[in-house]
């Protein structure tokens, strides 16, 4: 294989040397449980706080409404069911979308066998949520509604302020699930009318297993994982010293560069896309051509299946994401690109690409030379494309 070429920066993302040499003493030396007494700890649980204050800050909210977790999906299970028990005496009903990412999405459907009830908003072509239909959905026993931030497939970034909004003019909390936003795109928690925010510091630079959770001051919520009095008594388990203190220092960079970086992938991507819609017949681009997440391209090759198309750039040493999920051993195409109404045989053949600040032009050059040959060779084999142009000539 010659060069690696990544480009499944949604899946997950290096961890920089900068914030893998932040942690190193964590391990090494400063090994101590942050909640003993002695001094040897006492240093590390302040280090501790020092990063929880420093997220707090990049999110506009304030220190002691910073929980740590062990990723994006505890936060988004703490959000849903803590809500869910804290309020059930309020109401049963949940509102979310039809292109949440599956740690909703499975939480919804664990809460609705648990006697809770859930509209699954509809999105439009481009994935929006719309802030009418959301309207519309809010009842009298409405206690959360849980939108994402950008979708992590699509890219697609929802209308956040003004959802929030409208949920916050009904009383009802709002939460979102910004593993794809943080770190990306500017948020402030006040002004955008959240109220408890999910994010991840592996997808951005930093360490797996560890995620953030924002819980705005005096909303009541059931901790999900019970034990010790750590995280002010809301979320037990020893603290992870090492990861929390490498998030603040990816979350200091992402902020530090996000300007520059969003200015650069955004180039790089509409070349990408531009490239790849004009040399590759019969090809849609997925989610908003303008509200989308500067490092998200998303594609549907008709008459092929996304999965081969993996494979096949795989080989070629690009990593890339298909949009199906393997259940059981059948492909089934996205939940998402369902939802924004692709049918079924063209949701297959979807691929995702998503760029980092360090992917080059001549990265995307390549890819898309082996995305051209590989869409031709696949194409090349369906006898639904030999079909489809025999009807042509
Ligand atoms: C990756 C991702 C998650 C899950 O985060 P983990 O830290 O991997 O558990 C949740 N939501 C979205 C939108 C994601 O992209």
């Amino acid at each position: 294989m010659e060069q690696f070429i990544y480009l499944d920066n949604a899946a997950t993302t290096k961890v920089l040397p900068e914030v893998f040499e932040t942690m190193k003493p964590y391990f090494e030396e400063q090994y101590g449980n942050p909640s003993s007494s002695y001094m040897f700890s006492g240093k590390i649980a302040g280090k501790v706080e020092k990063a929880r204050e420093s997220i707090a800050k990049f999110l506009g909210a304030k220190r002691e409404e910073i929980y740590f977790t062990s990723g994006g999906s505890e936060s988004d299970n703490w959000a849903l069911k803590g809500i869910a028990d804290a309020y059930s005496d309020k109401g049963k009903h949940i509102i979310t979308t039809k292109i949440e990412h599956h740690a909703i999405l499975n939480t919804a459907e664990f809460l609705e066998k648990h006697g809770f009830e859930v509209t699954y908003l509809n999105v439009d072509e481009n994935g929006f949520v719309n802030p009418a239909e959301l309207e519309a959905a809010i009842r009298p026993d409405t206690i959360l509604i849980s939108i994402m931030f950008a979708n992590n497939e699509i890219g697609t970034i929802e209308p956040i302020k003004e959802l929030g909004r409208i949920a916050h003019e009904h009383g009802v909390l709002f939460h979102t699930d910004a593993v794809q936003a943080f770190g990306h795109l500017p948020i402030d928690v006040n002004e955008m009318n959240i109220d408890m925010l999910s994010a991840s510091a592996h997808k951005i630079n930093g360490p797996k297993g560890v995620g953030v959770f924002y819980i705005r001051k005096g909303i009541e919520i059931s901790s999900l994982i019970h034990g010790g009095a750590q995280e002010r008594g809301r979320r037990a388990g020893t603290t992870n010293a090492a990861g929390i203190i490498g998030t603040a220092k990816a979350v200091e960079i992402a902020a530090t560069r996000m300007e520059k970086r969003t200015i650069y992938e955004r180039k790089l991507r509409d070349y990408l896309i531009e490239r790849v819609l004009k040399e590759i017949p019969y090809t849609v681009l997925n989610g908003d051509r303008e509200m989308r997440l500067s490092n998200n391209a998303n594609f549907c090759f008709r008459f092929i299946e996304g999965e081969s198309l993996m494979i096949l750039l795989d080989l070629s040493g690009i990593a890339a994401s298909s949009g199906s999920a393997c259940t059981s051993g059948a492909l089934d195409p996205s939940h998402v690109l369902l939802a924004i109404g692709r049918p079924k045989d063209i949701a297959r053949g979807s691929i995702r690409l998503t760029l980092s600040d360090e992917t080059t032009k001549d990265d995307i050059d390549k890819t898309v030379d082996v995305l051209k040959k590989s869409v031709e060779r696949l194409r090349g084999m369906s006898p639904f494309y030999e079909a489809f142009i025999n009807k042509q000539k």
